[in-house]
Protein backbone atom coordinates (compact mmCIF):
# COMPACT_ATOMS: atom_id res chain seq x y z
CA UNK A 1 0.00 0.00 0.00
CA UNK A 2 1.28 3.70 -1.00
CA UNK A 3 0.52 7.03 0.59
CA UNK A 4 -1.35 7.36 -2.44
CA UNK A 5 -3.85 4.28 -1.43
CA UNK A 6 -7.77 5.07 -1.41
CA UNK A 7 -10.73 3.29 -1.21
CA UNK A 8 -10.65 2.57 -4.74
CA UNK A 9 -7.14 0.75 -4.25
CA UNK A 10 -8.95 -1.59 -2.22
CA UNK A 11 -11.56 -2.25 -4.57
CA UNK A 12 -8.84 -3.06 -7.41
CA UNK A 13 -7.26 -5.54 -4.91
CA UNK A 14 -10.42 -7.22 -3.87
CA UNK A 15 -10.19 -5.81 -0.27
CA UNK A 16 -13.21 -4.43 -0.04
CA UNK A 17 -17.00 -5.49 -1.67
CA UNK A 18 -17.83 -4.01 -5.05
CA UNK A 19 -20.22 -4.58 -7.80
CA UNK A 20 -17.78 -4.76 -10.67
CA UNK A 21 -19.78 -4.36 -13.91
CA UNK A 22 -16.58 -3.68 -16.46
CA UNK A 23 -12.77 -5.13 -16.39
CA UNK A 24 -10.20 -4.87 -19.03
CA UNK A 25 -6.34 -5.15 -18.59
CA UNK A 26 -6.01 -1.21 -18.23
CA UNK A 27 -9.70 -0.41 -16.38
CA UNK A 28 -11.98 -1.86 -14.00
CA UNK A 29 -15.75 -0.47 -13.86
CA UNK A 30 -17.94 -0.57 -10.79
CA UNK A 31 -21.05 1.04 -9.50
CA UNK A 32 -21.31 4.05 -7.62
CA UNK A 33 -21.99 3.24 -3.98
CA UNK A 34 -24.11 6.55 -3.67
CA UNK A 35 -25.85 6.96 -7.21
CA UNK A 36 -27.09 10.19 -8.77
CA UNK A 37 -28.50 8.71 -11.39
CA UNK A 38 -30.18 5.22 -12.21
CA UNK A 39 -27.02 4.12 -13.91
CA UNK A 40 -23.85 5.13 -12.08
CA UNK A 41 -20.83 3.50 -12.90
CA UNK A 42 -16.97 4.80 -12.12
CA UNK A 43 -14.37 3.83 -14.48
CA UNK A 44 -10.73 3.68 -12.74
CA UNK A 45 -7.31 3.11 -14.40
CA UNK A 46 -6.28 -0.22 -12.42
CA UNK A 47 -2.55 -0.37 -12.63
CA UNK A 48 -1.79 3.38 -11.80
CA UNK A 49 -2.60 5.68 -9.01
CA UNK A 50 -2.77 9.28 -10.04
CA UNK A 51 -4.41 11.22 -7.68
CA UNK A 52 -6.10 14.04 -9.84
CA UNK A 53 -6.49 14.87 -13.31
CA UNK A 54 -4.24 17.67 -12.56
CA UNK A 55 -1.28 15.08 -11.89
CA UNK A 56 -1.96 13.45 -15.18
CA UNK A 57 1.33 13.58 -17.25
CA UNK A 58 1.08 13.92 -20.98
CA UNK A 59 2.81 10.08 -20.95
CA UNK A 60 -0.49 9.14 -18.76
CA UNK A 61 -2.72 11.30 -21.58
CA UNK A 62 -3.88 7.45 -23.24
CA UNK A 63 -5.23 5.79 -20.07
CA UNK A 64 -7.51 8.85 -19.78
CA UNK A 65 -8.63 7.79 -23.33
CA UNK A 66 -9.26 5.00 -21.79
CA UNK A 67 -11.84 5.36 -19.27
CA UNK A 68 -13.83 7.14 -22.18
CA UNK A 69 -13.48 4.25 -24.32
CA UNK A 70 -14.40 1.83 -21.57
CA UNK A 71 -17.21 4.21 -20.62
CA UNK A 72 -18.87 4.15 -24.19
CA UNK A 73 -17.91 0.12 -24.62
CA UNK A 74 -20.13 -0.22 -21.48
CA UNK A 75 -22.81 1.92 -22.43
CA UNK A 76 -23.14 0.69 -25.88
CA UNK A 77 -23.49 -2.66 -24.22
CA UNK A 78 -26.24 -1.99 -21.67
CA UNK A 79 -27.83 -0.02 -24.65
CA UNK A 80 -27.40 3.66 -23.13
CA UNK A 81 -26.31 5.22 -25.74
CA UNK A 82 -29.78 5.18 -27.36
CA UNK A 83 -31.28 7.87 -24.79
CA UNK A 84 -27.72 9.20 -24.25
CA UNK A 85 -25.11 9.36 -21.29
CA UNK A 86 -22.92 11.78 -19.50
CA UNK A 87 -19.11 11.28 -18.32
CA UNK A 88 -17.67 13.55 -15.94
CA UNK A 89 -14.15 13.50 -14.00
CA UNK A 90 -14.26 16.06 -10.96
CA UNK A 91 -10.54 17.19 -10.64
CA UNK A 92 -10.02 19.14 -6.66
CA UNK A 93 -12.24 20.81 -4.40
CA UNK A 94 -14.62 22.77 -6.77
CA UNK A 95 -15.11 20.04 -8.63
CA UNK A 96 -16.17 18.05 -5.45
CA UNK A 97 -13.35 15.64 -5.97
CA UNK A 98 -13.72 13.07 -2.90
CA UNK A 99 -11.53 9.97 -4.16
CA UNK A 100 -7.83 10.87 -4.96
CA UNK A 101 -7.72 8.29 -7.47
CA UNK A 102 -8.69 9.34 -11.01
CA UNK A 103 -12.09 8.20 -12.16
CA UNK A 104 -14.51 8.72 -14.90
CA UNK A 105 -18.02 8.51 -14.08
CA UNK A 106 -20.94 7.16 -16.28
CA UNK A 107 -24.46 8.81 -15.66
CA UNK A 108 -27.18 7.39 -17.18
CA UNK A 109 -30.72 6.24 -17.57
CA UNK A 110 -33.33 9.20 -17.36
CA UNK A 111 -32.75 12.86 -18.33
CA UNK A 112 -30.17 14.12 -16.27
CA UNK A 113 -30.11 18.21 -14.91
CA UNK A 114 -27.99 20.66 -16.24
CA UNK A 115 -24.47 21.13 -14.60
CA UNK A 116 -21.66 23.33 -13.99
CA UNK A 117 -23.60 26.77 -12.50
CA UNK A 118 -22.32 27.01 -8.22
P1 LIG B 1 -15.73 12.12 -6.79
O1 LIG B 1 -16.65 12.89 -5.90
O2 LIG B 1 -15.71 12.59 -8.22
O3 LIG B 1 -14.34 11.98 -6.19
O4 LIG B 1 -16.34 10.67 -6.88
C1 LIG B 1 -16.09 9.67 -5.95
C2 LIG B 1 -17.25 8.73 -6.03
O5 LIG B 1 -16.87 7.53 -5.39
C3 LIG B 1 -18.51 9.23 -5.33
O6 LIG B 1 -19.56 9.34 -6.29
C4 LIG B 1 -18.77 8.16 -4.26
O7 LIG B 1 -20.15 7.89 -4.09
C5 LIG B 1 -18.01 6.97 -4.82
N1 LIG B 1 -17.58 5.99 -3.85
C6 LIG B 1 -16.93 6.22 -2.68
N2 LIG B 1 -16.66 5.04 -2.06
C7 LIG B 1 -17.14 4.07 -2.85
C8 LIG B 1 -17.18 2.65 -2.78
N3 LIG B 1 -16.67 1.98 -1.72
N4 LIG B 1 -17.77 1.95 -3.78
C9 LIG B 1 -18.30 2.60 -4.83
N5 LIG B 1 -18.28 3.94 -4.99
C10 LIG B 1 -17.73 4.67 -4.01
Amino acid sequence: MTDTDTIFGKIIRREIPATIVYEDEDVLGFKDIAPQAPVHVLFIPKNEVIPTLDDLTPEQGALVGKLVVAAAAYAREQGLHKDGYRVVMNCREHAGQTVFHIHLHLLAGAPLGRFGTP
